[in-house]
C-alpha cells in the first residue's frame, strides 16, 4: 500500500439474538417503579435491586427511587416497592407490622411457583426447590412455603438427600436456571424418589427458555458471544454458561466499556444477546464500542416473538406514565423509551477506551 495511504477498516458482522434483553416481568417491573414516583412524588423506596441491573437501578435512583437490603431502612408510612424476584412471608409480614404501603412488583411467574409449592406442601410433600442458594427469588420462595423445603443446587445434592426414598415428594425449580442443568437434576430426583410430582422444567420461565434457545442458534453462527447483563443477574450467566457449552468463547458484560479488544480480534462474526433484565440501550451501547474497531454490520436472526404483558397493580393501573399519557398496561417498548429518558450513558461510553485485559 502506498505511504499515506489508509488501511481499510476492519469489517465486523454483528448478529444480534432474537429474543433478547428484558421480559415482560421486569418491565412491568420497572413500570411499577416509575408510575409509583409519578404518583406519590419520590422518594419511593425499593426492596433489594428491583432488577438486576445497575444502569436501570442508577436510572430510577436518578428520579427519585431509594434502594434498601432491608425494611428497617425504609421510612415510616414511605411508599415501599418489592422487587420482581420476590420476597419471604416475614418481610411481607414486617412491612404489614409496621403498616407500610407496599407496592409488589414480583414477577407473577415467580408468585406462580410460590403457589405452586404451597399446594404441594398442603398435600403433605416434602418440597424440593431446585435452584441457586443466596439468589433473592430462592430467599423469597423458601421464605413463601410453610413446612419441609429443602434446596438442591445440582445433581450431587440429589444424591446427598436425606429424605428416605419412599417419602411423598414433590419440586419446583428457580425461574431463571439453565433448561439442561435442571433437566439433568430432575431426571436424579425422579431415580431417587418414585412418588415425586413437579412440574418439569415448566417453572423456568418462558423468557428464559426462548433466551437460552436463542443463545443456543446464536452459537451456529457465530465465532464470539457477548451476553449483555449484570454479574449477579442469574439468567445473563445462564446464557454465557450455554454459549461457552456450545465450544463458543462467551462474554458476560454489564456494557461496552467491558468489552475486552483481544476477546473480539480474530473473530469475523460476533453474536450478541442480552439477559432479561438488560435494556435494548445497553447493547446498542456495545455496538458502538465494536464501531471503534471497524465497519460493523448488524443483523438479527429469525426468532420467537414474544407478546407477553402482566398487568400492573391496581393502584398504578391507571396512573400517568413518564409520557404524559393516561395508560393502562405495560408499554412494550419501554427498552427503547428508557433511552430517551435515563442517563445518555450509551453516547458517553464512546469516549471510553476499550479495556486491554482478557479477565471476564
Ligand atoms: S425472567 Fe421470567 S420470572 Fe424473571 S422477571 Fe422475567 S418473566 Fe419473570
Amino acid at each position: 500500500m502506498p505511504a499515506g495511504e489508509k488501511q481499510p477498516r476492519r469489517a465486523i458482522k454483528v448478529i444480534l439474538a432474537q429474543p433478547r434483553g428484558f421480559c415482560a416481568g421486569v418491565v412491568r417491573a420497572i413500570e411499577i417503579v416509575e408510575r409509583a414516583l409519578e404518583k406519590y412524588g419520590p422518594p419511593v423506596y425499593v426492596r433489594h435491586e428491583i432488577v438486576h441491573n445497575k444502569f436501570v437501578v442508577d436510572s430510577l435512583k436518578a428520579k427519585g427511587a431509594i434502594f434498601v437490603e432491608e425494611l428497617s431502612e425504609v421510612p415510616q408510612g414511605a411508599v415501599t416497592i418489592f422487587s420482581a424476584h420476590g420476597v419471604a412471608k416475614s418481610v411481607v409480614n414486617e412491612a404489614a407490622g409496621r403498616q407500610l404501603p407496599v407496592l409488589d412488583a414480583t414477577c407473577p411467574l415467580v408468585t406462580k411457583v410460590h403457589n405452586q409449592g404451597k399446594r404441594y406442601v398442603a398435600q403433605g410433600r416434602v418440597l424440593i426447590l431446585v435452584g441457586h442458594a443466596g439468589h433473592p427469588e430462592v430467599e423469597g420462595t423458601l421464605g413463601q412455603i410453610d413446612g419441609p423445603v429443602v434446596l438442591v443446587q445440582s445433581e450431587q445434592d440429589v444424591e446427598a438427600l436425606d429424605i428416605p426414598p419412599d417419602t411423598p415428594v414433590a419440586y419446583v425449580t428457580q425461574t431463571t436456571l439453565s433448561v439442561d442443568d435442571t433437566r439433568g437434576i430432575i431426571a436424579a430426583l425422579e431415580r431417587r424418589y418414585h412418588n415425586i410430582v413437579g412440574p418439569e422444567i415448566r417453572d423456568i420461565c418462558y423468557a428464559t427458555q426462548n433466551r437460552q434457545s436463542a443463545v443456543r442458534e446464536l452459537s451456529h453462527h457465530v465465532d464470539v458471544i457477548l451476553v449483555v447483563g449484570a454479574k449477579n443477574s442469574s439468567n445473563s450467566n445462564r446464557l454465557r454458561e450455554i454459549g461457552a457449552e456450545a465450544g463458543i468463547p462467551s462474554y458476560l458484560i454489564a456494557d461496552g466499556s467491558e468489552l475486552a479488544a483481544e476477546w473480539v480480534k480474530d473473530a469475523e462474526t460476533i453474536g450478541i444477546t442480552a439477559g432479561a433484565s438488560a435494556p435494548e440501550v445497553l447493547v446498542e451501547d456495545v455496538i458502538n464500542t465494536l464501531r471503534t474497531l471497524g465497519e460493523v454490520e448488524v443483523s438479527t436472526l429469525p426468532g420467537r416473538q414474544e407478546h407477553i404483558e402482566f398487568r400492573l397493580p391496581r393502584e398504578l393501573a391507571t396512573s400517568r406514565n413518564s409520557w404524559g399519557e393516561n395508560a393502562t398496561r405495560s408499554c412494550s417498548c419501554w427498552s427503547r423509551c428508557f433511552v430517551a429518558t435515563s442517563l445518555a450513558l450509551a453516547a458517553a461510553r464512546l469516549t471510553i477506551p476499550i479495556r486491554s485485559s482478557t479477565a471476564v
